[in-house]
């Protein structure tokens, strides 16, 4: 079974999936926690060239492309063997980031990037999709609360693109009922876990 979580930055996805894996190998269930874009040396490459500060005069499409290339490697490389071991596999954003954040919020088009993820990765979507839905304000105030983050090349971005992410997110769950479920993220973290808890149940059942 393949899980996927996705939303915005400062949305608590990191930390609510490493107690949502802990709370299934509890249950005994064999779990591979990963993260996109990286999880493997190929792609956590990819990663540093994409979020680079200084690559400020990267094209829309180059990136697009970038997260495609990544995301293949890591797919095949990592999430599809431990699928076909049986396992289950949960993995800190996938192919939705890219139709809300490329697809969307840049303009490309949903369905143009759809059509480069499915040369990446095949047809196959994942068979759940937990979105962490948030006001951006929210997040963003989150994520400077913190601080200890790296800088990235998103951090430029006005609260126009983030809004644009949520919108984009947004008209995926309309487009994709059966598989993609909204958590509210503005809780605090435990009752986001317990709320992902849930729906994993609900969905698993
Ligand atoms: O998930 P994480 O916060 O580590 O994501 C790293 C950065 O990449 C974030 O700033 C996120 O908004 C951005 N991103 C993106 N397009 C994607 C995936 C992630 O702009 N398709
Ligand atoms: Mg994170």
């Amino acid at each position: 079974l393949f899980i996927t979580f996705e939303g915005p930055e400062g949305a608590g996805k990191t930390t609510v999936i490493q107690k949502i894996a802990e709370r299934l190998a509890q249950e005994n269930i064999d779990v591979l926690a990963t993260r996109e874009p990286g999880g493997i040396e190929i792609a956590e490459k990819i990663r540093t060239i994409i979020l680079n500060p200084a690559h400020t005069a990267m094209d829309e499409r180059t990136e697009a492309l970038l997260y495609a290339a990544a995301r293949s490697q890591h797919y095949f490389e990592k999430v599809r063997p431990a699928l076909d071991a049986g396992k289950m596999v949960i993995c800190d954003r996938f192919i939705d980031s890219s139709l809300a954040y490329q697809g969307y919020a840049r303009g490309i088009g949903v369905d143009e990037v759809l059509s480069i993820n499915e040369f990446a990765i095949g047809k196959k979507l994942p068979d759940i999709t937990i979105l962490f839905d948030l006001e951006p304000e929210i997040g963003l105030a989150r994520i400077h609360a913190h601080g200890e983050r790296e800088v990235n090349r998103l951090d430029v971005e006005s609260l126009a693109f983030h809004q644009k992410v949520r919108k984009g997110y947004l008209q995926l769950v309309d487009r994709y009922p059966e598989r993609i479920h909204v958590v509210n993220a503005d809780q605090n973290i435990e009752r986001v876990v317990e709320d992902v808890w849930a729906l994993l149940f609900d969905a698993l059942q």
